[in-house]
């Protein structure tokens, strides 16, 4: 995005991945709007939405046609939310972007003290949650555990560039449930990790010392005792295979983390598109200018 206008003349672009949000995205286009006619910018949507069994697109079509300016890009198959975030990003274009959830978690109306901060000359802006509401407990210590983890184990500062935070408080969903199972958060964390540090890396070798030194120190001190006392009884054999046990665990384990990265490597290796665009459709006034889109896709003609 261009830095240059910090002006009332700039233009946002929204860009909000959705899956099955039906519900959500009437009041989420309104509430926006409301927030964007307070800030007197010009703004636009950009709805990445990862193919939904529900109306969602229909309702995004219905909004289209009463005038918002949306641009809605659709994929060939669900992608997830980082990806759909990822391919919103790469199809918006003004001034400055804003990302959001559809399930309005997060509170539109903060869009007005980000752009403040943005016309402050901040390049990032960041809206920090402070609580959850509506989530489950265990949900928010993983949370919790995944931002202490990756603060110190993160080999680059995320983010690098001036930043200002806007701490806030997390609504509960509008309507409906979490999209995001499980495993799915489990590899959005990892996503955030395996990237950015070896630190997992490191801690397997260090863990693979710290086994064999253990292994070594029990064997010495199970030959020494034996020899003050005569090879008779038979726990320390125990000892060490308790040990010989957990230290097949924990090979499993290496391998396992070991193999995260490689994983990773080979999707990189492979240069497939990260996310195949299906279609987009958009509004008269948005279609008339460029996209600034980036080249990670496979663009589809309109059907
Ligand atoms: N989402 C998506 N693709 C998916 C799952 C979710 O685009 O496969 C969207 C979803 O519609 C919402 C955002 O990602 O706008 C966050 O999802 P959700 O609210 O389920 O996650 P949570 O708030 O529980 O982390
Ligand atoms: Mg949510």
């Amino acid at each position: 995005m261009s830095e240059s206008s910090h002006a009332d003349r700039a233009l946002i672009s929204v860009v909000v991945p959705l899956y099955n949000e039906e519900e959500n995205v009437r009041p989420l286009v309104e509430r926006l709007d409301h927030v964007f006619k307070e800030i007197g910018c010009g703004w636009a949507l950009v709805f990445a939405l990862d193919p939904s069994p529900d109306q969602t697109r229909q309702r995004i079509l219905e909004l289209l046609d009463r005038g918002y300016p949306i641009r809605l890009i659709t994929f060939s198959r669900r992608i997830g939310k980082p990806l759909s975030l990822l391919a919103g990003l790469d199809h918006a274009r003004g001034d400055a972007c804003v990302i959001i959830d559809a399930d309005l978690q997060d509170p539109p109306e903060l869009i007005a003290e980000m752009v403040e901060k943005w016309r402050q000359g901040y390049k990032v802006v960041i809206a920090q949650r402070v609580s959850r509401r509506g989530e489950n407990y265990f949900y928010l210590k993983c949370a919790q555990l995944f931002y202490w983890l990756v603060e110190r184990i993160s080999e680059v500062q995320i983010p690098s560039i001036s930043t200002a935070v806007i701490p806030f408080d997390r609504d509960p969903r509008f309507t409906g449930k979490t999209q995001i199972s499980f495993m799915g958060a489990v590899n959005i964390a990892l996503d955030g990790i395996i990237p950015f540090s070896r630190a997992p890396l490191r801690l397997m070798f260090v863990l693979g010392l710290v086994y064999i030194f253990l292994a070594k120190g029990t064997g010495i001190a199970w030959l020494i005792y034996r020899i003050a006392t005569g090879f008779s009884s038979n726990w320390p054999i125990i000892v060490l295979c308790l040990i010989l046990v957990g230290a097949a665990g924990l090979i499993v384990a290496c391998l396992g983390v070991l193999g995260e990265y490689v994983v990773r490597a080979y999707e990189e290796a492979r240069n497939r598109p990260l996310y195949i665009v299906d279609e987009i459709i958009e509004s008269k006034a948005l279609s008339s200018k460029p996209l600034q889109g980036g080249n990670r896709s496979v663009d589809y003609p309109e059907r």
